[in-house]
C-alpha cells in the first residue's frame, strides 16, 4: 500500500469557526494528521511518500477559475494570524481563510492526484492523507472545513481513463462531490451519512436525490439515523457495495471520513472502533483499484486507530489481484 503525505498541511491553522452565531474552537486541527501518520508508521502498513505537484488545470476541471484565483489572492493578502470569513465564495461559516490556506489546500489536491497517478500506474490501493478535507467544496464555494474537492478532482482525473465509483463514508453528506457529478453517468456517487434533516449540510443528501439528465440513476444517498449501530451500518454498506458491483467501475475512490465514530465530537453514529476493520475489509473485497482520500474525523485521540483498523482490514481482504 502507498500512503501519500506532506507536512505542508501545517500552513493551514484556523483558530475558530462560527457555530450558532458564536466563535468556537476549530475542530479540523493539524493534530488530526499527527494522530493518523503516527499510527500508520507504528503499524508499518504502507510506504509513505510525498506528493508531486500537478498543474492547476486539474483543479479547474472541478472548480471555477475565479474561485481558485480568489483563494490564492486572499491567502496571500492576509497578515500572519489573520483569519477571514469572506462574504462570497463560501457556503457556511466553517471554512475561514488563513495565510496558509491556499498552499495547504493545493498540497491536499497534490496528495489526491499523486494517489490517482499511482493507481493509473497499476498500484491496487493508495491512501492519500489529505488535509484540509474536500467533499463539501463545490464549484465556486468553500465550506465545512473544505476548500478544494480532493476526491472530485482525483475522480475527474481518473475518469479520463475509465469509469469511476465514489463511495463517501464520511458522517456528513458530500454535497460538493455530489454536485460535481450529478448529471454524469461515467462517475457513480454513493454516500452513507447522517440524515441531513438532522445534521450538516442540511440542504442535500436526501434519498430522493438520484442524479439528473444523463446522470439519473447514478447518484445514491443513504441517510441514516444518528443511533445507527455497527450491524445496521454494515447492512447499508452492503447495499452500497452491490450497487458498485452492478456499475462495475474501472476505479473506486473512497471519501473516507471517520466522524461516524461514536465518540466523535461533531459527528457520531453508534459505531465502535473495531467495525472500521470490517468496513475496510468489505470495501476491499470489491478488489477494485482503490484510491482512499482522507475526509473528516475529529476525535484526535482515536482517529489514527480508526484509520489503522480501516486500512488493515482493507489491505487484508483486497490482497493482490
Ligand atoms: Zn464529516
Amino acid at each position: 500500500m502507498n500512503i501519500i503525505y506532506s507536512d505542508l498541511h501545517l500552513a493551514h491553522q484556523p483558530n475558530y469557526e462560527i457555530y450558532d452565531g458564536r466563535r468556537s474552537a476549530y475542530p479540523e486541527v493539524a493534530a488530526r494528521v499527527d494522530s493518523i501518520i503516527t499510527e500508520l508508521r507504528r503499524l508499518g502498513i504502507g510506504r509513505i511518500t510525498k506528493p508531486t505537484h500537478f498543474p492547476l488545470r486539474h483543479i479547474y476541471a472541478v472548480h471555477q477559475k475565479q474561485y481558485v484565483d480568489f483563494l490564492r489572492q486572499c491567502s496571500k493578502n492576509l497578515a500572519n494570524n489573520e483569519e477571514l470569513y469572506p462574504s462570497y465564495f463560501i457556503s457556511d461559516t466553517y471554512a475561514p481563510l488563513t495565510p496558509g490556506t491556499f498552499k495547504a489546500s493545493l498540497t491536499a489536491v497534490d496528495c489526491a492526484l499523486s494517489g490517482a497517478q499511482k493507481i493509473l500506474s497499476g498500484q491496487p490501493i493508495v491512501y492519500s492523507l489529505c488535509r484540509p478535507p474536500g467533499h463539501h467544496a463545490a464549484h465556486h464555494t468553500m465550506g465545512g472545513y473544505c476548500y478544494f474537492n480532493n476526491a472530485a478532482i482525483a475522480a475527474e482525473f481518473l475518469a479520463n481513463h475509465g469509469s469511476v465509483a465514489i463511495l463517501d463514508i464520511d458522517f456528513h453528506h458530500g454535497n460538493g462531490t455530489q454536485a460535481a457529478f450529478y448529471n454524469r453517468r461515467d462517475v457513480l456517487y454513493l454516500s452513507i451519512h447522517a440524515d441531513p434533516a438532522q445534521r450538516y449540510p442540511y440542504s442535500s443528501g436526501f434519498s430522493d436525490e438520484c442524479g439528473s439528465g444523463p446522470g439519473e440513476g447514478f447518484n445514491f444517498n443513504y441517510p441514516l439515523d444518528l443511533a445507527t449501530t455497527n450491524s445496521q451500518y454494515l447492512a447499508v454498506l452492503d447495499s452500497c457495495l452491490s450497487e458498485i458491483k452492478k456499475f462495475n467501475p474501472d476505479f473506486l475512490v473512497v471519501s473516507a471520513g471517520f466522524d461516524t465514530f461514536i465518540h466523535d465530537p461533531i459527528g457520531g453514529f453508534a459505531l465502535t472502533q473495531d467495525v472500521y476493520r470490517e468496513i475496510g475489509a468489505r470495501i476491499g473485497s470489491l478488489k477494485l483499484p482503490t484510491l482512499i482520500i482522507q475526509e473528516g474525523g475529529y476525535n484526535v485521540e482515536y482517529l489514527g486507530k480508526l484509520i489503522g483498523n480501516f486500512l488493515s482490514g482493507f489491505k487484508l481482504n483486497q490482497g493482490s489481484f
